[in-house]
């Protein structure tokens, strides 16, 4: 008589998927229900607001937007004038020009942000900047803690 402790209960059985189900899914895991993209014409669902491929693009494009509204001086007629001198002196994206791209300039950043106490009209705390870098150095300035 054997007496093999090491027998399958179940035994592999490789039959077993169908595809027959929708809509009828094991209630165990809480699915969250998807939602469109709310970038126009995205066709992607998403449980977020925005889909992977936009929430990161709309998160910088929303923070840069607020530290740009958030200060009216932006808006002054001085600013876009010392602006728009500073990018005919500038044209090209300082970030990149330093390291070795030419990327024509979008727009005008202060090197020192004005709420801590950088110049606000002077070519020594000025920067012309590509949407990329200024993105980016906003990024930045936020995740230091300003
Ligand atoms: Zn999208
Ligand atoms: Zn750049």
């Amino acid at each position: 008589m054997l007496c093999s402790g090491n027998q399958h209960p179940n035994p592999p059985n490789g039959t077993r998927t169908k595809a027959s189900t929708q809509g009828n899914k094991n209630t165990k895991m809480p699915i969250k229900p998807k939602r469109p993209c709310l970038t126009p014409n995205c066709p992607n669902l998403t449980d977020k607001t925005y889909c992977n491929i936009h929430e990161k693009s709309e998160k910088i494009k929303q923070r840069a937007n607020h530290t740009h509204t958030s200060d009216p001086f932006y808006s002054t007629a001085r600013w876009q004038k010392f602006r728009n001198w500073y990018r005919r002196k500038q044209p090209l994206c300082e970030m990149c020009e330093s390291i070795g791209l030419t990327i024509k300039a979008q727009l005008v950043d202060h090197i020192t942000p004005i709420k801590d106490g950088g110049k606000k009209l002077s070519s020594d705390n000025a920067m012309s900047l590509c949407r990329l870098c200024h993105a980016r150095k906003t990024a930045d300035d936020l995740k230091s803690g300003i």
